[in-house]
């Protein structure tokens, strides 16, 4: 037989197994299933879980986060984090901070949207994201125009600007690094790094 079985899945099963042969093994015979019958669901049973990467350092462990309640009503609340078996950096485990990631993520502190300081104000409101997209656009492609360098002193062209910086999250895949990465070479900034190295 061919069964398709992650590491996950297997640590799961293998929980349900110990419960079973350890009955077995004492000799309880035909009263195993009925001893199974009283063994308490995991609590983690029927909860959602959803594939992450913590945010926290450039080692980028895979996380998976379990949670009830209705995510697109944002009903949703995590109960428990715990390193991903299946992911290829961590295999299932978390150092310290990643392990009580629970926690930042109920932080009250956390900011959870973007906040603008209006020119002369003395504190941050609340803004949508797309008007928080709209105005680093605007700002970032007045600016380029402005200061974009094209050519250096002996006519060789460059395209530098070095007037706007860029600082990426280096908590990500591979396929997110790769993709800011174009971009923001692509736009010619040269100022460009990721908190990994801040
Ligand atoms: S669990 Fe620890 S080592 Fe892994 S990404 Fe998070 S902070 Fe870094």
């Amino acid at each position: 037989m061919n069964v398709d079985l992650s590491r996950r899945g297997f640590l799961k099963l293998a929980g349900a197994g110990v419960a079973a042969t350890s009955v077995g093994a004492m000799g309880f015979g035909e009263a195993e299933a009925a001893e199974i019958a009283h063994v308490r669901a995991f609590k983690l049973w029927t909860t959602t879980e959803a594939r992450n990467t913590c945010p926290y350092c450039s080692v980028a462990c895979g996380v998976i986060l379990y949670s009830k309640g209705d995510v697109k009503a944002g009903g949703a609340e995590i109960l428990h984090v715990e390193g991903d078996a299946d992911h290829p950096t961590n295999r299932g485990t978390l150092c310290p901070k990643g392990a009580a990631l629970k926690d930042f993520i109920h932080a009250p502190t956390r900011l959870t949207e973007p906040r603008y300081r209006k020119a002369g104000a003395d504190r941050f409101e609340p803004i949508t994201w797309d008007a928080a997209l709209d105005k680093i656009a605007r700002a970032l492609k007045d600016d380029r125009d402005a200061n974009l360098i094209t050519t250096n002193a002996e006519g060789v062209t460059v395209n530098r600007w070095t007037s706007t910086g860029f600082l990426a999250a280096s908590a990500t895949t591979n396929e997110t690094a790769w993709a800011t990465t174009k971009v923001v070479k692509a736009l010619g900034v040269a100022g460009f790094d990721n908190q990994a190295r801040v």
